[in-house]
């Protein structure tokens, strides 16, 4: 072999151990990150207590219907499935008067009775730091977005329509717990009629997304009847649907086949659903997510990045290319918003932007979302990069790569 032959091959080699070198932390730590699949017998152990709990049949459970009617509200109800001393559950009642708690039994089969630092118990079971007082109610200033009842509109070409309170379960961090109210109540249809209304009125409205509360939770007669009005309108592009479905309450999607087939008669139609924790990735929300996907409906998750939850490295990895796998595409990753009744959940942007550098490079471009911070009072989704342009002049252009590498471009046409 000529020598400067063998000495390119010897580089290359050391190239590709400094390559695996690169992601060997996160190869022996994933493994201990599991994902709701990779847990699933115990998941499968506390559904069947809650199942004999509740009465309840295999076919119940596989019943949207059952699982919202059989949310848990009752502090004494989930304390059968969960340790909590005296005081705790004074606490989750103080909270339970100022913001409400429903669990669907799905969603409470999730949480880890033995691991107090759950990330599913976190999301879902209330906090006495809630009760703190820090943040407001509506920071993003939606009340002052609102051209109709029901609509917020920010930007030029697209508005959202927010269609009920209802939820599979009332999210700890919600950034809309204001509007989440004492009871579920849909809204009534003349509301609807206006705002579908104002989306024809307003012709460069070429994007509408449907939310709530949990857009899912319409009835499908109403998803139908919206659905079908938007799409006759000639500049509505694409409708997007909001919803956590896949996440708290896959039976929504599984046990109505009915869903989907409406659905998909009105392409170009895409579902953002928001997977916070690898935990909740399961058999049974694969298999939601899975249906919608042959349904031909492109899926993408906006994670909200949460304190105790997901503020992790090696958790983020393993949830965006856990969800590459279910077929749904890591799209956002939100900094958390300063409402009212969250600040245990916030975190700073030092952390968000070190998980978006543990991301580049390591991991597939397609397991990269954006990392969004939004405006307050509405100034709207801002994105946040770690730095890789160190310099742009009219002759050339300067860069880090993901490994800390500097290059330098002509900048020239
Ligand atoms: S599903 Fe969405 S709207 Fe409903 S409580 Fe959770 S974050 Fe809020």
């Amino acid at each position: 072999m000529n020598m400067a032959l063998q000495i390119r091959q010897e580089g290359n080699e050391q190239r590709f151990i400094n390559l695996k070198e690169s992601i060997e932390d996160y190869t022996h730590i994933k493994g201990e990150i599991k994902t709701g699949i990779e847990d699933s017998e115990r998941i499968e152990y506390q559904k069947k207590k809650i199942l004999r709990e509740l009465n309840g049949s295999e076919k119940d459970w596989k019943n949207y219907k059952w699982q919202l009617q059989n949310r848990f509200t009752k502090v004494e109800d989930i304390a059968e499935f969960l340790r909590f001393s005296g005081s705790e559950r004074d606490e989750i009642k103080a909270v339970g008067k100022r913001y409400r708690y429903a669990i669907s039994p799905y969603y409470m089969s999730l949480i880890d009775p033995e691991n107090n630092m759950c990330p599913i118990k976190r999301q879902s079971i209330p906090s006495i730091s809630e009760l703190d007082d820090k943040g407001e109610l509506d920071p993003m200033d939606e009340a002052s977005w609102t051209p109709e009842e029901l609509i917020t509109r920010r930007y030029p070409d697209r508005l959202i329509i927010k269609v009920t309170n209802l939820c599979g379960m009332y999210c700890r961090f919600c950034q809309r717990r204001r509007l989440i109210g004492e009871r579920d109540t849909h809204v009534p249809k003349d509301k609807l009629e206006n705002a579908v209304e104002y989306v024809r009125a307003n012709k460069e409205i070429r994007d509408v997304l449907i939310t709530g509360g949990d857009a899912f939770l319409l009835d499908n007669e109403t998803i139908e009847w919206l659905l079908s009005e938007l799409r006759s309108i000639k500049h509505v592009e694409i409708i997007r649907l909001g919803t956590r479905t896949p996440v708290t309450l896959p039976q929504r999607i599984t046990g109505d086949t009915e869903l989907t087939r409406i659905l998909k008669k009105y392409h170009p139609l895409y579902v953002n659903t928001h997977f916070n924790s690898p935990m909740e990735i399961t058999n049974e929300s694969k298999e939601a997510c899975e249906i919608l996907a042959d349904a031909g409906i492109p899926l993408g998750n906006q994670m909200v990045l949460l304190n105790g939850v997901n503020n992790n490295k090696y958790v983020v990895r393993k949830l965006n290319q856990s969800l590459l796998k279910i077929r749904v595409k890591p799209y956002y990753i939100f900094h958390p918003k300063t409402v009212k009744g969250t600040s245990h959940f916030w975190v700073n942007f030092e952390e968000g932007v070190a998980i978006m550098e543990s991301l580049r490079g390591r991991t597939s471009g397609m397991a990269i979302p954006t990392y969004i911070v939004n405006g307050p009072k509405g100034l709207g989704k801002t994105p946040i990069l770690p730095n890789y342009l160190l310099y742009l002049g009219s002759e050339k252009a300067a860069f880090r790569n993901w490994e800390g590498k500097y290059f330098e471009i002509e900048n020239k046409v």
